[in-house]
Order: C-alpha cells, then structure tokens, then sequence
C-alpha cells in the first residue's frame, strides 16, 4: 500500500509518499495497518498512535523545557496555518487535564490582501469549535501601515535591501508580545517546529551571527516586566508531522502560501534541509541537539542579554530604539 499522503498542495509537499509493505501493522498497537512510517525512528504508525505519539511528544517537550505553570493563562499565536492550528488543538487537550489553567488565541493581522483574510476566518472557525477566545490585533491600528503598505513604500526606497518578511516577522514579534499583554497572559505559545528551528540555527550562521543561537531558545529566559514569556511546544516536532497531524484529524487550515515569498536564504536552507534529512534521516534532530550544545558553550562566554524599554514605544528591547521602531522610522522617512 501507499502510506500518507495522496492529497497533494502543502501537505503533498511536506511528506513524501512512502512505500510500506501491505502486510504493515502498526508497531506501537500492533492491531492496526500502519499508514506512516516515522523514518528518523523506524516506527511504523496507525492514525491513531500516530496522534497519540504528537500528543505525547508535546507533552513531553513541556515538561522537559519547564513551559509552564499548572495555573498559567497561555496565549498561543494562531495564524491559521497548520502548524499553529495544530498546536491550539493540541494545547486545548492538554489544558483540560489542567483545571487552573486557562488558554486564549491571538492573530495578527499583518494586512495581506487575499491572504491573511481567509487565513483569520480559519483561525476563528477553530477557536469556535474549540471554545476557546480570539483575539486578533492588526498592523494598520498598531503601527498606521497594513504590510502591503509598507512592501509598497520600501519600492521607492531603492537603497532598502530588507525582504517583506523581515519587517513582518520583526514587526509581528512586538504585535504578539502586545496582545499578549493585553490579554494578560504569561505565556505566549508560538507554533516553531523543529524545521523553524534548525533552519534559524543555520541562517544565523549563515549571516554570520552564531551568537544569536544562544538566544533562541525553546523558553525565552530574557526577563522584561513588558516582556511575556515566549515558549515553543513544536520545537520537537517535524513540520511534516504537524501538517500530518493536522490531515488525520481533520482540522482545517489555510493551504494557499503568502504572496511574498518567504525570505530566499531560508528557503534555501529549507530546501537543503529536507533533501539532507531525506538522504540521512534524523539529521535535523542532530543539528538541533548540536545547537543546545552550542547554546550551553556561548552563554558561558557571552554575558546575559538585559532588556530595557525602547525609547520611543517603551517595549522591551537590547538597543536604546527597538528594531520595531527603527523600521518604522525608515518606513515614514
Ligand atoms: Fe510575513 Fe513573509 Fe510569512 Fe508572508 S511569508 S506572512 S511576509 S513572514
Ligand atoms: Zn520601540
């Protein structure tokens, strides 16, 4: 038989039809035909442990991280994408066993025309089904530019060499820590899978920068009274097994990419991951592992990072303006 998938868009992309023998049974129930087969493992799984095995994992990269706090109120940054789909239903299984904790959905709208419309609609649809409370914060009200606003004035900037997503993903940070606040919550839960992960380990090497590993982390440990605490319950978990998580169960999600293509370094760095992790599996772990290291190594050599309040919006930032405000200023000059 054919494992997983035959439907093609992201998920056709994401995880590559394999051969299984018919005869397959999954190996954790040993009842049931298997349909995926986890190759960094070996594991042969049903739909059903399949689940259970996400679940557990996430469960488990929880408690190994220290994420949260049995009574925490968790913010978790839904975009509509399958990734963070995925992890406000998984985060919504979890929080029951947790009757003090509470747990609250928030989106940006980064103003996308024709993109992150449908993705906001999808977004709310399952927070519904959830029961679980949206909030959605907006470029335009936070900072008077939608992003095709901004992509439109940085083209008469010729001298402006900064990718569309380089402000959205500096400018979408702060909106997040905002609402965040504003929902007072403590912790802020964003969708990172391993993938995000290892690809930032080596775009920050790429870019010269490897002291940066250090301060992405699974936990942030910066402190800020403006700052919440961001946490990455996917850090564990391969995209593809998010996008198959999200198919088994059915959970709807948006499937049409952004209009301005993803930074091109990173999506090199994709591209070269997947074909490594193809031809040697379990490679992207390795480099994950390798990073955690790498991270131990740097902070014993490089002094904590403190925050202070930007200058002009009095977030929290390492420079005396944010990176944030320093865009902005660029974009109005
Ligand atoms: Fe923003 Fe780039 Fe992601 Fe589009 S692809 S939502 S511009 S970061
Ligand atoms: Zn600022």
């Amino acid at each position: 038989m054919k494992i997983f998938p035959q439907r093609p868009s992201v998920l056709g992309r994401m995880i590559k039809v394999e051969n299984i023998r018919s005869e397959a049974l999954c190996g954790l129930c040993k009842r049931k035909e298997a349909f995926y087969f986890r190759r960094y493992s070996g594991e042969r799984l049903c739909k059903g442990c399949f689940v259970k095995a996400i679940e557990n994992k996430v469960r488990a990269t929880i408690a190994k991280y220290g994420m949260f706090e049995f009574n925490d109120k968790i913010a978790v940054a839904v975009s509509g994408g399958k990734d963070s789909v995925s992890l406000l239903h998984i985060l919504s299984k979890i929080e029951r066993d947790y009757p003090k904790a509470s747990l609250v959905a928030v989106s940006v709208d980064e103003g996308i025309a024709g993109y992150r419309d449908e993705a906001l609609k999808i977004a709310e649809e399952n927070c519904r089904k959830l029961e679980v409370e949206h909030h959605v914060i907006s470029f335009k009200k936070l900072y008077g530019f939608t992003l095709d606003e901004i992509v439109e004035k940085l083209k008469n900037k010729s001298e402006d060499e900064l990718s569309p997503c380089a402000y959205c993903g500096v400018l979408r940070r702060k909106a997040l820590n905002i609402i965040a606040r504003k929902v007072e919550a403590d912790k802020l839960a964003t969708a990172h899978t391993l993938d995000d992960e290892v690809q930032t380990v080596l775009l920050n090497m790429l870019h010269g920068d490897p002291y940066r590993i250090a301060r992405e982390k699974p936990v942030t440990d910066e402190t800020h009274p403006k700052l919440v605490k961001r946490v990455k319950p996917f850090c564990e978990i391969l995209e593809r097994e998010t996008a198959l998580y999200a198919y088994v169960k059915k959970i709807r999600f948006q499937n049409t990419p952004c209009p301005y293509a993803p930074e091109a370094l990173r999506n090199d760095v994709r591209v070269f991951l997947n074909r490594m992790e193809e031809k040697h599996a379990g490679l992207k772990y390795t480099i994950f592992k390798a990073a955690e290291k790498l991270r131990l190594a740097i902070e014993k050599i490089e002094k904590t990072v403190t925050l202070k309040a930007c200058d002009e919006c009095g977030e929290p930032t390492m420079q005396t303006l944010c990176k944030a405000c320093e865009m902005l200023q660029k974009i109005r000059d």
